[in-house]
């Protein structure tokens, strides 16, 4: 019982996945928990200490089940990282209800439903949650209307929740990516958008994911345990830019 344990979301692959091995690595035990039985089965398969939990975090009753058996396998849960998220970019007028609809309920309702679901469990260890939204809920673009929205709005859920939850001990945090050659950036980066995101960054590239992870993991762990309420964003620079979003 004095095992850490982390629930991570969206761990079947790209920065759930990498955050889930440090986290590992660090000695805690993470439940991972993805939409994707397949995928997530072949990864938790090849590690010790996990338990997997296969869940749609934009489905109320299934998130509950998942907290439910987080809880119950772990005995203790002491940080959150809500990082599962779906990216499709379209302009306004190209962007169906359907659309909006998909993205905000994965990246935002998905956020709330398992913070919501986690809190009591996280109120016992005083522990951390951690949102994922990106550097398109920072900045405008054309492209972005239903995934800016989305991701804007889990900064200000994150700082609603490190304003509610900090009597209980609980910090929330929100960690903003730059770009990431995950299937999901590359699902929507044209090679326009790679070459433009190269020139602007001034680190002139993409992040890595284990670069992502070692940002959440820090925010989860005890060596921020005064930091609460914090938007920060591992994007090689690129929000200090000024520069619009390609
Ligand atoms: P990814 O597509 O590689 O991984 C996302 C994982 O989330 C997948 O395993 C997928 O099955 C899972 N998932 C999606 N919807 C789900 C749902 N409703 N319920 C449960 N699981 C679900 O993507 P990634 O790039 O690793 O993205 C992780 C997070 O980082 C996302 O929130 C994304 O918006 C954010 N982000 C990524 C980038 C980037 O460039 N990769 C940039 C900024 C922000």
């Amino acid at each position: 019982m004095d095992q850490k344990t982390a629930v991570v979301t969206g761990a079947a692959r790209g920065i759930g996945l990498a955050t889930a091995d440090l986290f590992l690595e660090m000695g805690w035990r993470v439940v991972m928990v993805d939409r994707d039985a397949e995928a997530l089965e072949a990864e938790a398969g090849q590690r010790q200490s996990v338990r997997a939990v296969h869940c749609d975090v934009s489905d109320p009753d299934a998130v509950t089940a998942m907290a439910e058996a987080a809880a119950g396998w772990a005995g203790r849960i002491d940080a959150l990282v809500n990082n599962a998220g779906v990216a499709e970019f379209g302009p306004i007028e190209q962007t169906d209800f359907a659309t909006w609809r998909r993205v905000m309920a994965t990246n935002l309702d998905g956020v709330f439903l398992c913070s919501q679901a986690l809190v009591p469990a996280l109120k016992e260890t005083r522990g951390a949650i951690l949102n994922i939204a990106s550097i398109s809920g920072l900045r405008a673009s054309t492209l972005r209307v239903a995934y800016g929205t989305s991701k804007a709005a889990v900064i200000q859920l994150t700082k609603q929740q490190a304003a509610e939850l900090g009597e209980y001990g609980i910090r929330a945090n929100c960690v903003c990516p730059g770009p990431v050659r995950t299937k999901l950036a590359m699902a929507v980066h044209t090679q326009e958008i790679i070459d433009a995101y190269h020139d602007a960054i001034p680190l002139n590239r993409y992040g890595t994911e284990r670069e992502l992870a070692e940002v959440i993991t820090f925010l989860c762990s005890d060596k921020a345990s005064y930091v609460t309420g914090q938007v920060l964003a591992a994007d090689g620079g690129f929000d200090s830019t000024g520069v619009g979003l390609p």
